[in-house]
């Protein structure tokens, strides 16, 4: 069991250590990626969020419409209620002033009555007086009156006097005590009038109370709608500017992103373009070295730095239909020239047609022969060896820019200088 445990725990340990080894090496191996990766990662995240903020966003939206129309509901009922308010206002104040009317009338007519209960008990009692005067004054002198009398008729007279005096006054009593009864009447009416109006009144300022009632809990309620949909409005915003943050943030990660993407093409272009650089580069020397390699037959080409040929050898129209009797070789001027095969140097010479040129003598009947040469790099019977410096490229003569006219001479006549160098 340990053993197999060891085992395990070794297998562990080398699988770890490889996985590290391949995390080293791919760290060293991408570090270009890594920038454009993390911001395109964190773009992802923050378009993530900014959708999750435009669905929150528009469900505060909702929210707060649903709170306005509550708001303009609410609204609507005080406007009503406010209405009913003064309404109901106007009606409580008319039945007041309706109230206030049955008691002056109350009032009036009640002084009234009383008015007319005294003036008739007024009246009864004077009539009583009379009455005792003109009855009771007499019995206790009937005689004296009688005798008083000149006569008779007189006494007569007297008597249908009195009894008239009695009679207007009853008249006068029952029409007192009429008016009496009406003022009464009139009293009892006013009083009932009042009480209804009383009724009236406490009926209109109930319905008042209780309209005003309403009111208040309507402007109580729209207050909180107020303020629930100041609340949804200051959250709507919130979520606004949260979400325009987002928006921005994502902006500038795209920002970032493309520079980065920008960066990282141009990193890899340069590294391209190094890479190729350097390979042609390469190349270059490769095939410069393999030019101034000298072949078996101990050949090498003239112009170590270019291995162009702008005009072979044979039959040209440059000049008149003739033979090019060697081939042009451009390279900038002041580019070193070398002897094409050991041998000595012959001439350093100037002509009008060839400018500066070198002949060298290899031997054999073999001559090779360097013209338009900006400067010489050797001078007559000097010994040189294949790839050692005679001159340099140049203009000089009848050129049309610089360059080398290499020729090869076998026995004093020129051969294609290809069958030999290359
Ligand atoms: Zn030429």
């Amino acid at each position: 069991m340990i053993s197999k445990n060891k085992s395990i725990s070794k297998l562990l340990l080398s699988i770890i250590s490889l996985v590290l080894c391949l995390v080293l090496v791919a760290g060293h191996t991408i570090p270009l990626a890594a920038a454009s990766g993390k911001t395109s990662k964190q773009l992802e995240e923050a378009r993530q969020k900014s959708k999750e903020l435009k669905k929150k966003l528009s469900s505060a939206q909702a929210e707060l419409d649903d709170l306005r129309s509550v708001r303009k509901e609410k609204s609507d009922d005080l406007a009503w209620l406010e209405g009913r308010t003064r309404e109901q206002q106007e009606a409580y104040e008319d039945a007041l002033n309706r109230k206030n009317n049955a008691l002056l009338v109350m009032e009036q007519t009640s002084s009234d009555y009383a008015a007319a209960v005294q003036e008739y008990e007024d009246q009864v009692e004077a009539y009583g007086e009379r009455l005792a005067l003109m009855y009771q004054l007499p019995k206790v002198s009937i005689f004296e009156v009688l005798l008083s009398s000149s006569d008779m008729q007189s006494y007569f007279s007297t008597n249908k006097l009195i009894r008239i005096i009695s009679d207007t006054d009853e008249l006068m009593l029952t029409r007192l005590q009429e008016a009496e009864a009406y003022a009464e009447e009139m009293k009892v009416q006013a009083e009932a009038s009042f009480l209804d109006m009383e009724r009236l009144v406490a009926e209109a300022d109930e319905l008042l109370a209780e309209i005003k009632a309403n009111r208040d809990i309507s402007a109580a309620e729209l207050k909180k709608a107020s303020s629930a949909v100041s609340e949804a409005e200051r959250e709507s915003l919130d979520a606004a500017a949260e979400m325009k943050k987002a928006e921005a943030e994502i902006a500038s990660l795209q920002e970032k992103y493309k520079k980065e993407l920008a960066a990282e093409e141009a990193a890899r272009k340069a590294e391209e373009e190094t890479r190729k650089k350097a390979a042609a580069e390469t190349e270059a020397k490769k095939k410069s070295s393999s030019g101034n390699q000298v072949s078996k037959s101990g050949w090498t080409w003239p112009v170590p730095a270019s291995r162009s040929i702008s005009s072979y050898y044979g039959y040209r129209n440059l000049f008149g239909y003739r033979l090019h009797t060697g081939i042009d070789i451009p390279a900038s001027k002041g580019s070193k020239v070398v002897a094409t095969k050991s041998g000595v140097v012959l001439r350093c010479s100037r002509s009008t047609n060839e400018g500066n040129f070198v002949t060298v003598d290899h031997g054999n009947g073999f001559i090779s022969v360097y013209k338009h040469l900006s400067k010489y790099g050797s001078s007559p019977g000097q010994r040189v060896s294949a790839g050692q410096t005679i001159g340099y490229v140049g203009n000089t003569g009848r050129s049309t820019g610089p360059h080398l006219h290499f020729e090869i001479q076998k026995n004093g006549k020129a051969v294609n200088p290809l069958k030999y160098v290359r």
